[in-house]
């Protein structure tokens, strides 16, 4: 077997979460030598300073400024610096490693992001929401800066491996696969009293909060396929969905002559994580490996377009383009949030984003209207945020 060349500093942006352990736990069992730059998270702690004793990274950083006197004592003797605030993730984001895993939740991630794309660093993108919030502006600043972003969404890591350059302008569609979620065969009248443990107990995947509420709705195949949609170049007619609940086939590419490739893997996030570390080459590492006889059977069905309108809202943003995509996604954060702090129910959290959309677009609220593309994004996040959080404030008071 030839040499591999791997990135050897990298940083793990939002370590804590599902992601960010996967990603640790890839670097553990392939035995991999990198060295950790900065481990960054949000209010885990805990787990934080665990991670830096055992990882000893140049920096451990906290979001949540006030738990930065725990960080420091619990560093105490590591050697490990200890920071807090978004800045400072932002900071950990640009200490020039060769490889960033960006798995920070939501459009929070979008600085850090931005910063580690400047710096030209392989940016491996779990983040969804930074790509969904702000995508053609942050490819373009990873271009210039010579670096690259590689998706680590399982379906968008599919398409990444499957799509031949060569031919990407004889691209006749790309099929992102979706288990279908918790409530995939619940009729409405459960949705709609469905509780957060219900939405969060994901069927394939073990996740976060966030992104199991939107596998719930799926809302996440509908960021997916913006995601999709500014990775590949593809427009929102040739994107199309189909439930698959085993969760094997990724995502497929079907060409110009009507043959159609996909990827197969165990649902197991190391493997996607793994192909962002090695490419174009492949990591040797004792991954689960595919039994498809064990499996027997693999099963498709389409969407039911009626009982998750997600994906619909989704098409109609990419459709309208300029910052409908931005808003789409920071309403939903904000609506997902209200509905697993109980205040708003399931069904109520595609309305609110449909609702936040139309508002702000009869507002004309959703035009691109700053020369700097990320800080635009950031404003018509923050309008979105404040449109969303009056919308889900009606629902609550109907409740
Ligand atoms: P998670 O909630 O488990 O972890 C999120 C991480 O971000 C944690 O480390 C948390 O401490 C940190 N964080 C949260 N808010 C922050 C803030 N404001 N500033 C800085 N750090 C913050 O989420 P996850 O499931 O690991 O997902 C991470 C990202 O990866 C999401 O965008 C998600 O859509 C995407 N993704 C996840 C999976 C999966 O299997 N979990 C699959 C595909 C894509
Ligand atoms: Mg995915």
């Amino acid at each position: 077997m030839g040499a591999l060349t791997l990135p050897r500093k990298v940083v793990v942006l939002g370590s804590t979460g599902s992601i960010g352990l996967s990603t640790l736990s890839l670097f553990e069992e392939s035995g991999v030598e990198v060295e950790i730059l900065a481990l960054t998270a949000g209010r885990n702690v805990e787990r934080l300073i665990e991670q830096a004793r055992r990882w000893s990274p140049k920096v451990a950083v906290i979001e949540d400024e006030s738990k930065l006197e725990t960080l420091r004592d619990g560093l105490a003797g590591t050697g490990v610096r200890a920071a807090a605030g978004a800045a400072a993730v932002a900071e950990a984001a640009a200490m020039g490693a060769d490889w960033v895993m960006s798995a920070i939740v939501g459009a929070a991630g979008l600085p850090p992001t931005v910063a580690a794309a400047r710096t030209g660093a392989i940016v491996a993108l779990a983040n969804k929401e930074s790509l969904v919030c702000a995508g053609p502006a942050l490819l373009a600043i990873a271009k210039a800066a010579g670096g690259s972003v590689i998706p680590v969404d399982s379906e968008h890591s599919a398409i990444f491996q499957v799509l031949q350059p060569d031919c990407a302008h004889r691209v006749a569609r790309l099929i992102l696969t979706a288990s279908g979620g918790p409530f995939r065969t619940w009729d409405r009248a459960a949705m709609a009293a469905a509780t957060p443990e219900q939405a969060i107990a994901h069927p394939n995947w073990s996740m976060g909060a966030k992104i199991s509420v939107d596998s719930a709705t799926m809302m996440n195949k509908g960021l997916e396929m913006i995601e999709a949609s500014y990775l590949f170049g593809t427009p929102e007619g040739r994107i199309d969905v189909v439930i698959h609940p085993q969760s094997v086939i990724h995502s497929l590419v079907e060409y110009a002559d009507g043959s159609t490739l996909a990827q197969l893997g165990p649902p197991d996030m190391r493997a996607p994580i793994a192909c962002a570390f090695a490419w174009p080459d492949r990591l040797p590492w004792p991954a689960p490996r595919l039994d498809l006889a064990a499996y027997g059977q693999l099963t498709f069905e389409s969407p039911d377009l009626d009982r998750f309108p997600s994906i619909g809202i989704a098409r109609e943003a990419l459709r309208l383009g300029g910052g409908a995509p931005t808003a789409m996604n920071a309403a939903n954060e904000v609506a997902v949030a209200a509905f697993l702090d109980r205040r708003i129910g399931f069904l109520d959290i595609a309305a609110a984003v449909a609702g936040t959309l139309e508002r702000m677009n009869s507002l004309g609220s959703l035009v691109v209207t700053e020369s700097d593309a990320v800080d635009n994004a950031m404003m018509i996040d923050a309008s979105a945020r404040r449109i969303a959080a009056e919308v889900v404030a009606q629902k609550h008071r109907r409740l």
